[in-house]
């Protein structure tokens, strides 16, 4: 069913911007300058031998180009984004104005302190709510992200560790963590050992007890987990794993489901990144920009990276070197940095800006809708999907494949069939735990209306499934400008740079 040119209505068929290419066509004229000077000779070595290699365009030529090239992004100002850990929601454009004020996007991390004492108080005025909301008395701000935060995280462990004296050499963490967790753990040196599940989604807790010894650094816990439950077991495992004198890790990249309500700090936890970018309402996606930001307990306090702001005798001040750290505090024994500079300074300014709109009120309002949104979601699905755990969800809700079985359709073929009812999938095949997963994370800025309209789609399309229509969902998607890549070779072997006579080949080869 292909036309001639490959495009589908006006879904346009884009050429890359090496092919559209009209040797000396320009956006704007300009009088040449070889014309009007002897700039030559005023570059002399440093004239240019080759041509730059860039290809000619019009203006309408590059406006079109870009904005067709953003029309094939699906993005959250277009529609629900219901992946599951992922935390896709609404960004008050509030934020985006407050992180563009020329005062906060002008500044340059090299500039005299003084020159810059609001951007320190913001940062500061950030830390502080962030400390506050978790109930931690430390914090680490430069981590770029989720997972740089876990790594800032298991270095404070490893330093406060090494302080007393006791280098310790395994991470304990959960079958169902994110893979980010086990990574950092390896990174940092440890040996990664799993905990199993129970059947009730969670962390066996004897089974957790029976791997502790001395040799135990820390383990690394979700919570709420990955499933989608709370871990309601946390306060004897953190407690368990203090008795062996380690420490305990939480990822936080679920605090969006406890926000307002449940304080870290309460149930023992010593360290947890916080992505900005999913609880705090910052665009993610595609690589970045996020933020970070990993809370300390009082065990770990003293080992925060550098650089932090203070407050020091004339205003705040940056403490960037391990000298300064000591003689401002004679307890810090900062590792080192993180990455150069302060940390996501825009990201930063977001965060701060849906803080303070929210108020403490409107955040625990917004962790009770986004839970609700994901119990509406089972209680509308539970009688035709398989849920893998009964009870209450917290923000995100967790099907299996069960209710396929027999169909010939697979949870990939269901993902792909609700692309082309327009409609972003659900994360698949994750967390491990349950066979053929689909986790659905509605997020709290999504209306009745619009899970009403995702209900009717997904009841659709398991009925269809189950009615035995198999073709339908392994044909898809049908609608979209590329139909299913090798999801294996699409991320192992990506063709990144584009040469002359490649574009026919790759043609041919689909
Ligand atoms: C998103 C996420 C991470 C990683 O965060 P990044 O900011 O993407 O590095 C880690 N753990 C869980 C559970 C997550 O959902």
């Amino acid at each position: 069913m292909s036309t001639v040119t490959g495009n589908r209505g006006l879904q346009l068929e884009e050429k890359l911007i090496f092919e559209l290419n009209s040797p000396g066509m320009t956006a704007v004229d300009l009088p040449n300058p070889h014309e009007i000077t002897n700039v030559e000779s005023r570059l002399g070595n440093a004239a240019r031998k080759n041509p730059i290699g860039l290809p000619g365009l019009s203006e309408p030529q590059v406006v079109r180009h870009y904005l067709r090239l953003s029309q094939k992004n699906f993005a959250i100002d277009g529609g629900l984004y219901p992946l599951g850990s992922c935390t896709m929601k609404h960004n008050p454009r509030l934020n985006e104005k407050m992180a563009r004020l020329p005062g906060l996007a002008d500044i340059h991390p090299l500039q005299p302190k003084s020159t810059v004492q609001g951007a320190f108080e913001l940062m500061d005025m950030t830390a502080h709510w962030l400390k506050t909301l978790t109930g931690m008395p430390a914090i680490a701000m430069s981590p770029a992200a989720g997972a740089h935060g876990e790594l800032c995280g298991l270095m404070s462990i490893r330093a406060a560790l090494e302080a007393r004296g006791d280098a310790r050499s395994r991470v304990l963490v959960p079958e169902s963590a994110h893979g980010t967790n086990p990574a950092s753990a390896h990174m940092c040196g440890y040996q990664v050992e799993t905990i199993p599940a129970t059947d009730q989604g969670r962390v066996d807790l004897a089974a957790l007890k029976g791997m502790l010894g001395d040799d135990v650094a820390a383990i690394m816990v979700t919570n709420p987990n990955t499933c989608g439950l709370f871990e309601d077991e946390i306060i004897e495992m953190t407690k368990a794993v203090h008795d062996i004198g380690g420490l305990v890790y939480c990822d936080g990249a679920n605090f969006n489901a406890i926000v307002g309500r449940v304080r870290p700090g309460d149930l023992g936890i010593d360290a947890m990144h916080l992505n900005l970018h999913k609880t705090f309402s910052t665009p993610h996606g595609g690589g970045g920009p996020g933020a970070g930001p990993v809370v300390l307990s009082e065990a770990l306090a003293a080992f925060a990276p550098l650089p932090y702001v203070v407050h020091g005798k004339d205003g705040f001040d940056l403490i960037e070197q391990a000298d300064d750290a000591a003689e401002f505090s004679s307890d810090a024994k900062p590792y080192g940095r993180m990455k150069g500079f302060h940390g996501q300074f825009g990201v930063f300014v977001r965060a701060l800006s849906y803080m303070l709109s929210m108020g403490s009120d409107g955040l625990r309002q917004a962790s009770s809708d986004a839970v609700l949104n994901a119990n509406y979601l089972m209680a509308k699905l539970s009688d035709l999907l398989t849920v893998s755990y009964d009870g209450p969800c917290m923000h995100e809700v967790l099907f299996d494949d069960r209710f396929l079985k027999d169909t010939d359709v697979t949870t990939l073929d269901f993902a792909k069939a609700m692309i082309d009812e327009g409609f972003h999938p659900m994360t698949m095949y994750f967390p491990l735990v349950v066979h053929g997963a689909l986790l659905m994370e509605p997020t709290e800025t999504e209306g009745k209306e619009t899970l009403d309209e995702f209900v009717d789609v997904i009841r659709a399309l398991a009925e269809k499934a189950q009615s035995g229509n198999t073709q339908d969902f392994k044909a898809a998607p049908r609608y979209t400008p590329r139909r299913r890549l090798d999801e294996t070779k699409a991320a192992r072997n990506p063709v990144l740079v584009w040469s002359p006579g490649r574009a026919p080949e790759l043609q041919a080869a689909e």
